[in-house]
């Protein structure tokens, strides 16, 4: 057998051949990438032997954490019994069937039905696709219009991309496509806190957005309003809990179809199964994709509501969309085993009732610290924002891109956090423990005191 490359061969192979995703491909050959080898539990380990706490949970989506056997035995079998058959030509295998009914027993009580793919960005090209397509079936083709928000993510085809708001994307490939607006997201501390808005009145307000956008494009022109209940890639950004009620009495008033994009609240994240449970709304349709399988196989998928389902079924004929793998025997068959040990493990009450409380407290003493302006956690999702005027809120300037400072000390020491600006963030996997939290906490806070001692030293705070 051939001796294990090293990881400076593995890093000359990759920056040869693998040009890697949201990456600057030069910036990143210089440095070389971390290449991970192997994970367990809440840990990774990286070629050069490194543990790391990963706090972001792969990327939002390994909720029953790493190495877990029920999927693993999951996906053996069904690749010996069935590695794949399709469901287009009036065929279907037993997990996809199975897992349609395990899906629709574990989502709200207006989902009977669902479509599957492979992503959370094919999830929303579907919904961009059915949508319309229901409207085209009640004689109305003209309501095409769907409304987002800036700064949301949802996914990186050309619908999910153009559904997002970030700028960064729509600069690139000339998006959004027609049809698709955009509204301010609900991020109190940006838009709200300045006009002394309470965060409860700014909810409202945010939610008046959209019933703006819905008069200034004419209601019988709006087809459909996406948001992430809590947005995820846009930093963590946790809307005041007056603005979901409110967002779905606008679109009920005007007929406007609500989509919840649960790819990463979905499956126990915020301490409901879905995160629409927990913002206290009843989405018309729902997006799913990663916590579905806990990122083990590829699998993604549409809820679709009884509203959409009884008009598509009864009055629509053939629905012209599907996916090689809508419905993947494998990705389903782990999705079951996924959704099964997140039931046995009692993982939802774990975050609800013990996990993210927990996580709560010990945010609320990091709020404490001198560099943090904000920290704000639901179930387990949590940002801590890093200002450089502490009492007055002030941001620091973006060239300083603090975040990234801040980053580059997790990475040193061993933990995953992401920044989102100066937004640090975290996901981390759902069967974390009190010990656990602990041991992340103090990571993290060590991790802001290495950055504050950054700031002091290059005079970034005056
Ligand atoms: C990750 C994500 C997507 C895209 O999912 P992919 O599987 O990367 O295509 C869509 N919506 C939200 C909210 C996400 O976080």
């Amino acid at each position: 057998m051939n001796a294990p490359r090293t990881t400076a061969e593995l890093q000359a192979a990759d920056s040869a051949h693998f040009l890697h995703p949201f990456t600057d491909f030069q910036g990143l050959a210089r440095k070389g990438a971390r290449i991970i080898e192997r994970a367990e539990n809440i840990y990774l380990w990286d070629t050069e032997g490194h543990k790391i706490l990963d706090a972001m949970s792969g990327l939002w989506c390994v909720n029953v954490g790493y190495g877990q056997k029920a999927l693993v035995d999951a996906a053996t079998k069904q690749m010996q019994q069935l590695p794949f058959y399709n469901a287009f030509f009036q065929t279907a295998t037993v997990p996809a069937i199975e897992l349609a009914e395990r899906l629709a027993q574990v989502t709200p009580p207006q989902f009977q039905h669902v479509f599957f793919s492979s992503s959370g960005s094919e999830s929303n090209d579907t919904i961009v696709r059915m949508v319309r397509r229901y409207w085209d079936v009640l004689g109305q083709p003209q309501r095409s219009i769907i409304i987002s928000r800036h700064n949301a993510y949802h996914g990186s085809t050309m619908a999910g991309a153009s559904l997002g708001g970030m700028i960064g994307m729509h600069a690139q490939g000339g998006l959004p496509i027609p049809g698709i607006v955009h509204i301010e997201q609900p991020y109190w501390w940006d838009h709200g806190r300045e006009q002394g808005l309470t965060r409860e009145a700014f909810g409202l307000q945010a939610a008046h957005w959209l019933e703006e956008k819905i008069l200034s494009s004419g209601p019988e022109n709006v087809a459909a309003f996406i948001g992430e209940p809590i947005q995820g890639a846009g930093g963590v950004i946790i809307p005041p809990s007056t603005y979901w009620p409110e967002v779905q009495r606008i679109c009920r008033k005007y007929g406007v179809l609500l989509v919840s994009d649960e790819v990463i609240c979905g499956f126990g994240r915020t301490g409901q199964w879905f995160g629409c449970e927990t913002m206290g709304f009843e989405p018309d349709l729902m997006t799913f994709a990663k916590g579905v399988t806990s990122g083990y196989v590829p699998l993604g998928g549409v809820m679709v509501g009884e509203r959409v389902a009884r008009v598509l079924i009864e009055q629509g004929g053939e629905f012209n969309h599907g996916y090689t793998y809508s419905g993947h025997p494998v990705a389903c068959a782990v999705a079951l085993a996924n959704i099964g040990l997140i039931q046995e493990l009692k993982l939802v009450e774990h975050v609800r009732e013990d996990v993210g409380p927990y996580l709560a407290q010990a945010y609320a003493q990091l709020a404490e610290h001198p560099l943090v302006g904000e920290a704000q956690t639901c179930g387990l999702m949590g940002a801590l924002l890093l200002v450089k005027d502490k009492a007055r809120g002030t941001a620091f300037p973006e060239a300083l891109a603090m975040g990234m400072v801040c980053r580059g000390h997790c990475f040193r020491e061993g933990v995953i956090m992401r920044a989102v600006g100066d937004r640090m963030i975290i996901a981390p996997p759902l069967v974390i423990t009190r010990a656990q939290i602990d041991e992340m906490v103090a990571l993290i806070r060590r991790c802001l005191d290495l950055t504050l001692a950054d700031a002091v030293k290059h005079g970034w705070l005056h």
